[in-house]
């Protein structure tokens, strides 16, 4: 799972650099285990599929610069791209807000006593991670519209020097290159509302909206696939679960940590996080090993034979 292809440090570590990206990629390639979202989602389905390694290439929210994936889309390896259809060509989601108002605040504190928070120490690049980490798992608690409301509080006091308004949302005719270049687009809904933090009606908007719009924008067809917001096991229940099969979408991501198997729930897709930090050597440098050992469930499988 990947969100941003961008090699400037990333506070929330959703960031990965291109060329990090491309390694991955490759060797996942030349192992012929990469597939596209669809041929993964039949060999999920098939229990009688001997068991194989399948990797897919996920990216969740829609940043512009996963148009980076064109070239790799070039070199016939597959993506998928979960996006959020209201915010085509918008800027970047709140989190990302939050951060350009911390890291170029104009001032070294940030006092949020007046809505239950703390105060605030913004001199060096630490503290500055760990205020917008704070704030970041606070936010989340609310709905979107408060979110916005309070993340437009917070750049009011914190002035940052630096706009936020050109690191954008991928547009509908990158979303339209992209996919006739063969990266496959799935949903995210249309605003990345956590759905368990509002009522039935804008879930059922969001989900259900998120698939006609899909259906709307996109000029080539395909199967659809969705991912929950935030994804974590507090994201979504039993309900949403069912919406997102009723409405028509054939496969649904999770964030949660794991690798699937034949026969798994296909709603409730497990994914394996990777950033720029992740699978490294003790000096820094990225571990194939380590990277296929603990992704490609071969682990798992000797964990269970070494116990008999
Ligand atoms: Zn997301």
């Amino acid at each position: 799972m990947f969100h941003r292809i961008d090699q400037s440090p990333d506070p929330l570590s959703l960031s990965i650099s291109f060329s990090r990206l491309k390694e991955i990629a490759l060797l996942l390639k030349q192992q012929g285990w990469l597939l596209s979202i669809d041929k993964a989602i039949k060999n999920l389905c098939n229990n009688r599929t001997k068991r194989q390694i399948n990797y897919v290439l996920t990216f969740d929210d829609g940043y512009s610069d996963n148009m980076k994936l064109l070239f790799l889309a070039k070199e016939d390896i597959p993506s998928v791209i979960y996006i959020t259809t209201n915010r085509l060509g918008h800027i970047v989601l709140w989190p990302y807000r939050l951060i350009n108002a911390i890291f170029h605040a104009t001032e070294n504190f940030l006092d949020l006593t007046s809505v239950g928070l703390n105060h605030y120490q913004l001199i060096d690049n630490q503290q500055k991670q760990d205020t917008v980490i704070q704030i970041n798992h606070w936010l989340k608690q609310f709905e979107p519209k408060r979110i916005e409301e309070l993340i437009d509080m917070i750049e009011e006091i914190t002035k940052p020097n630096s706009p936020i308004h050109e690191d954008r949302m991928l547009t509908l005719e990158e979303i339209n290159l992209l996919n006739e270049a063969g990266v496959a687009i799935g949903a995210h809904t249309r605003n990345h509302v956590i759905l368990t933090k509002v009522d039935i009606e804008k879930q059922r908007e969001e989900i259900e909206g998120c698939y006609r719009d899909l259906k709307k924008i996109l000029k080539k067809n395909s199967a659809f696939h969705f991912a929950y917001p935030n994804g974590t096991s507090d994201d979504f229940n039993d309900e949403i679960v069912s919406m997102v099969k009723q409405a028509g979408f054939q496969s649904a991501v999770t964030t949660i940590y794991g690798i699937n198997k034949p026969g798994d729930d296909l709603f409730t897709l497990k994914r394996i996080a990777v950033d720029d930090n992740s699978f490294l050597t003790p000096w820094s440098t990225f571990s194939k090993c380590r990277f296929l050992s603990e992704t490609s469930g071969i682990m798992q499988l000797l964990l269970v034979w070494i116990k008999g």
